[in-house]
């Protein structure tokens, strides 16, 4: 029996910060660990997707190449048999596909979709591949047949128009897609309906991000242990002068407590057992200081053991495999509309 199919990526359009570290990486490893027996996992960079919003171009491709070598240092598995990884433009049947949807997604959706509205509003120009971008992504995912489909909640709306695309076309040319699962399953799936956000520490009521211009907020994976002490010693807190965990009106403290908590493999309430009522905001920063200085140590430690090459070797690899197996559902795609027989 074919099994089913996992499918997800993260952009490499900028350095990863500790937020995708926690939010994202962590949980990929996770998600190896936890389903590579029954299930066909595809974990790839979309690296098509990381212009869309500006970039620098000249460290795109090793931006790519390490962004790999940290989900190998956090302890994904590049050689496990169930995993494929690849990058997007190594398999030219994406923008094949993307082409042919094009033609089926709607000036009128694409126009909804709150990404796109929201960096339209914040940029002077926008290209015309921020528009399109969410049917590049649906050719991504029904490139495989993908039904599962972990993504933060910022993609809930491009996940319902992949579904609405492979909807659209199997109605009109007879099966072709498998449409992925709705997005509340899709949450139980990979248990984000409790999913992690790391804060700004300069600005805690937005999330840390690896594109908003933010330094003293933004914890890189590439800071010294020393660069990350003085951003989370100058963190903004609030003057409640009280340590609890409340997103609400303590949005500082609580993302301390939460970096901490992810960092040390403890519960929130296990550190809050210690800290609860407490009034020191200086000794908690120098407590978070020290596990996000540990983890550093330790992650820096491993990254180095993996090459660029050892990347490099597995994705060629899987790449090739996987545009023989691509070549068949983008012919299925090209006979429905009619462009071969
Ligand atoms: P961008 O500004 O380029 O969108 P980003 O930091 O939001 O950068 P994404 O590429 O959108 O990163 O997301 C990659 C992954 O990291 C996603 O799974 C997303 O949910 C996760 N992620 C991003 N920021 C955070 C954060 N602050 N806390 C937890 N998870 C995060
Ligand atoms: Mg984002």
């Amino acid at each position: 029996m074919t099994k089913e199919v996992i499918l997800t990526g993260i952009r490499s359009n900028a350095e990863l910060t500790l937020g995708n570290y926690l939010g994202a990486v962590l949980p990929m490893v996770q998600l190896q660990k936890e389903k590579h027996e029954s299930y066909d996992l595809h974990f790839f960079i979309p690296d098509l997707h990381s212009f869309t919003t500006p970039v620098d171009h000249s460290t795109l491709y090793k931006q790519t190449i390490d962004h790999l070598r940290t989900f190998a240092a956090a302890g994904f598995d590049l050689n496990n048999k169930s995993t494929k990884i690849y990058r997007q433009s190594f398999i030219p049947a994406h923008s094949e596909l993307f082409t042919i949807l094009n033609n089926f997604a709607y000036m009128g959706e694409l126009s909804r979709m709150t990404q796109f509205k929201d960096k339209n509003e914040q940029a002077d120009t926008v290209s015309s591949g921020l528009f399109t971008y969410p049917v590049l992504m649906a050719a991504d995912i029904l490139l495989y047949g993908a039904s599962w489909v972990p993504l933060g909640d910022d993609q809930k709306q491009h996940l319902e128009l992949t579904r609405d695309l492979a909807l659209r076309f199997n109605n009109k040319f007879g099966e072709t897609f498998v449409v992925p699962h709705e997005w509340n399953k899709q949450l139980e799936f990979s248990h984000r309906d409790n999913g992690v956000r790391i804060r700004s520490l300069s600005n805690p009521t937005k999330k840390m991000s690896k594109s908003v211009d933010d330094p003293r907020g933004t914890i890189l994976l590439s800071d010294t242990p020393e660069e990350a002490t003085k951003k989370i010693m100058s963190a903004t807190t609030d003057d409640l002068s009280e340590i609890d965990f409340d997103f609400e009106k303590r949005p500082g403290i609580s993302n301390l407590l939460q970096i901490h908590s992810l960092l040390t493999n403890q519960t929130i309430d296990q550190v809050l057992e210690l800290w609860r009522s407490k009034t020191s905001y200086g000794d908690l920063k120098t407590v978070v200081s020290k596990s996000v200085s540990d983890f550093l140590g330790t992650y820096h430690e491993k990254l180095a053991q993996i090459s660029p090459e050892i990347v490099e070797t597995k994705l060629a690899e899987d790449e090739a495999i996987l545009n023989e197996r691509t070549a068949s559902l983008l012919f299925q795609a090209q006979k429905s509309v009619g462009l071969r027989k």
